[in-house]
């Protein structure tokens, strides 16, 4: 296996077009993969609601790292249950189309100007179809979404969109301050935001360190070669110190345990919830 080193330094090496072909035919295969383990996993234990289809299991996700087990992080590292097998919808992304299903007025007729940053794939396609919605998607990776978007400096007015999803992107980004008080700035008064993140309850702060830049260092501390930082405690203050109202709902309180159990969602996972009032 090569290192995180190694890859990059071949990454400059090889000419791009290879680098595209490459991850087309693993795109391809894994679709193969996750196709024929449908087919042979189809059962009636868990349901995925992307999909709709029953499975007796699903997939395994996530990269395992010690500093993401010693601060026992929600919502990152290996799942030995993430992924649905036929559309490859992840725990997380269940999570967030139920609450935004149950517990949110995303999908009632009254129009909307949604912003969803680095769109979950399944997600996606399901706000695509919501003709009530005008749905724009966007991401700092060119070509990766609709829009091309540096959430430190988005390029809309004050007060724009009703509804802003932006999920596991705050531990990637330096200037976190920045980029929630660029979210709050585009955010409608009465709009909402869900903004998750990987979150360790036994930090009491946040822990972060801009002096590791190195991506095997990040990995280390941080439990990903593109994190920064792992969100403790003070996420929530972190969030209104940029002026939003900030609600904290747990999965199982908010869907019920059947629900929890039913589609392999992180029971602990919390939803972190910002208002503009
Ligand atoms: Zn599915």
């Amino acid at each position: 296996m090569l290192s995180r080193t190694q890859k990059e330094n071949l990454k400059r090496l090889v000419p791009k077009v290879a680098i595209s072909f490459y991850h087309f035919c693993r795109l391809i295969l894994k679709r193969a993969y996750q196709q024929a383990y449908s087919f042979a996993y189809r059962g009636s234990g868990y349901y995925c609601p992307f999909c709709q289809y029953y499975h007796q299991h699903f997939l395994p996700d996530g990269m395992k790292a010690k500093v993401i087990e010693k601060y026992q992080v929600i919502g990152g590292g290996y799942r030995p249950n993430c992924l649905c097998p036929k559309c490859g919808s992840k725990d997380r992304e269940r999570l967030l189309y139920q609450f935004l299903q149950r517990k949110t007025n995303l999908f009632s007729d009254t129009p909307k100007r949604v912003l969803h940053i680095a769109p979950e794939k399944n997600l996606k396609k399901v706000l695509q179809k919501q003709l009530q919605l005008n749905y724009l998607n966007a991401d700092l990776a060119a070509g990766a979404a609709d829009v091309q978007m540096d959430i430190t400096q988005i390029a809309y007015p004050d007060n724009y969109f009703d509804v802003i999803l932006c999920n596991h992107v705050l531990e990637h980004i330096p200037n976190d301050q920045k980029a929630m008080q660029e979210l709050y700035r585009v955010l409608k008064p009465h709009g909402w935001a869900i903004l998750q993140v990987p979150f360790a309850e036994k930090l009491a702060k946040t822990y972060e360190d801009f002096s590791i830049t190195d991506p095997a260092e990040r990995e280390t501390h941080f439990g990903q070669f593109d994190h920064v930082r792992i969100y403790g405690q003070d996420y929530p203050q972190r969030l209104q110190n940029a002026g939003f109202n900030v609600s904290t709902y747990n999965a199982i309180d908010a869907l019920g345990q059947d629900v929890v159990n039913k589609q392999l969602l992180i029971a602990e996972e919390k939803i972190f919830l910002g208002k503009k009032e």
